[in-house]
């Protein structure tokens, strides 16, 4: 099909040009005295985006799946008991790694589009008075129904129950596009890969550690070989790995870090929360609701939008592929066919938001749902033109329109071009 693909699934996101040309490069030795600098730099500039000065970060060749091993493996023991929440597949699939690596993890089941509760977490953890819970697992951008939980207020729970449990958040879909701040809401744990917010190719695992969960490795006694930190802190500390790195991908993630530091991480959070507003608006234009019950859990990264009962919300989004190039995002295992997600994450702007949601109209009237078509684009046109940024050094003449200045009988050279 002619033109681009639309690829709008909350992860993997668009590589920018950028990215794509600092990781086309060729091999080289990644034992030479000149590759630490690469990595020494991707350490520090990493703990700036984690928002941390006491915290250390890590990069291996893995996805956000083998962070949750990492950080588990690496500071609990089996048997261990750790509390969570389930309200979405990747929350459900933090606790099924959990369990799988011998915890023994307590299960709190959360409705489907709400997100981490502080206050039962609160009583929980004053009830545990023996302190039996090592830990509290929480998705703080539950990808599968665009719920966006309060962090710093989970943290203020443990911290108003005195508990010592570390908490570990998974931030896949969060770190690099929405607030997150490791020291100041005391993470633990800070899990992420490379494929949403970094705006890179999925293959690199991150994660910040605190120095409470550095300090838990000595009493861990869960297994660990390849996602071992010490490994890491050692051969880091030079700036080397304890294995082969993928280099493109270090570079691309340098080059990622450079590109969040120039626009300003504050800008790239604010741009995030702008254009998924525009999106709730065209959602709310289209009749349709989110997935998230409450404007306190919308996230910022991703829309999962309800389809009517009896549509197929798996049709819109075959209709929308096949049809008009466009991906979205699918409904997982409990939401499975009850809605579709628009992934506004990364490297985004305006206009190609609003082709996404074009596309999605479209699909939806060629599967049978009712909007109105250019509702919903309407609706996030004018937010985006109504809070667009006053444009910097306007001139303060008018400029002629082009058609004017032809009927002047300027020649075609001077209106052209
Ligand atoms: N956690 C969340 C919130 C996710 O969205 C994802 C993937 O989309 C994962 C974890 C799993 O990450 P990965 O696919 O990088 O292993």
């Amino acid at each position: 099909m002619p033109g681009r693909n639309h690829l709008f699934v909350p992860g993997p996101t668009n590589v920018p040009d950028r990215i794509l040309s600092a990781m086309h490069r060729p091999m080289e030795d990644h034992r030479s005295s000149s590759f630490p600098a690469l990595p020494k730099g991707i350490f520090e500039d990493l703990k700036k985006v984690f928002k941390t000065e006491a915290g250390q970060a890590f990069v291996f060749p893995a996805t956000g799946t083998g962070m949750w091993e990492a950080a588990l493996v690496n500071t609990r023991s089996p048997g261990d008991k750790v509390l969570s929440y389930r309200y979405g597949q990747f929350s459900h699939l933090f606790i099924d790694t959990a369990r799988r690596l011998g915890l023994d993890v307590e299960v709190i089941e959360i409705p489907w589009g709400e997100g981490a509760p502080p206050d039962q977490i609160e009583a929980r953890l004053k009830a545990d008075t023996r302190h039996e819970i090592k830990g509290v697992l929480v998705v703080h951008n539950e990808t599968a129904t665009g719920v966006t939980s309060d962090i710093k207020a989970v943290r203020q729970a443990i911290d108003a129950a005195h508990h010592p449990a570390l908490l570990y958040v998974d931030g896949v879909s969060s770190v690099a596009s929405l607030p997150l701040e490791v020291d100041a809401w005391g993470i633990d744990a800070a899990i992420t890969g490379s494929q949403k917010g970094f705006m890179l190719p999925a293959g690199l695992g991150i994660l910040c550690m605190s120095p409470r969960a550095l300090a838990a490795r000595d009493s861990a006694k869960c297994p660990r070989a390849f996602f071992d930190l010490g490994d890491q802190i050692r051969a880091n500390a030079t700036g080397y790995f304890p294995y082969t790195p993928s280099i493109p991908l270090l570079y691309g993630l340098r080059e990622a870090i450079d590109m969040l530091f120039e626009e300003g991480l504050d800008n790239v959070y604010r741009r995030h929360h702008r254009l998924a507003e525009g999106t709730r608006r065209a959602v709310a234009a289209w009749g349709l609701s989110l997935c998230a019950k409450a404007p306190k859990w919308y996230s910022d990264t991703v829309s999962a939008i309800m389809v009517p009962a009896g549509v197929n919300g798996a049709e819109v989004i075959d209709v929308a592929y096949r049809r008009y190039n466009l991906a979205l995002g699918a409904g997982l295992s409990e939401v499975a066919g009850k809605l579709f997600r628009i992934g506004h994450l990364g490297d985004l702007n305006e206009l190609s938001l609003l082709g996404a949601i074009a596309g999605a109209e479209m699909a939806m009237r060629d599967v049978g749902i009712q909007v109105t078509l250019g509702s919903g684009v309407g609706a996030a046109a004018e937010y985006y033109r109504s809070t667009a940024a006053p444009l910097a050094g306007a001139a303060s003449a008018p400029v002629a329109p082009r058609a004017a200045t032809a009927e002047k009988g300027t020649s075609r050279v001077a209106v052209g071009a």
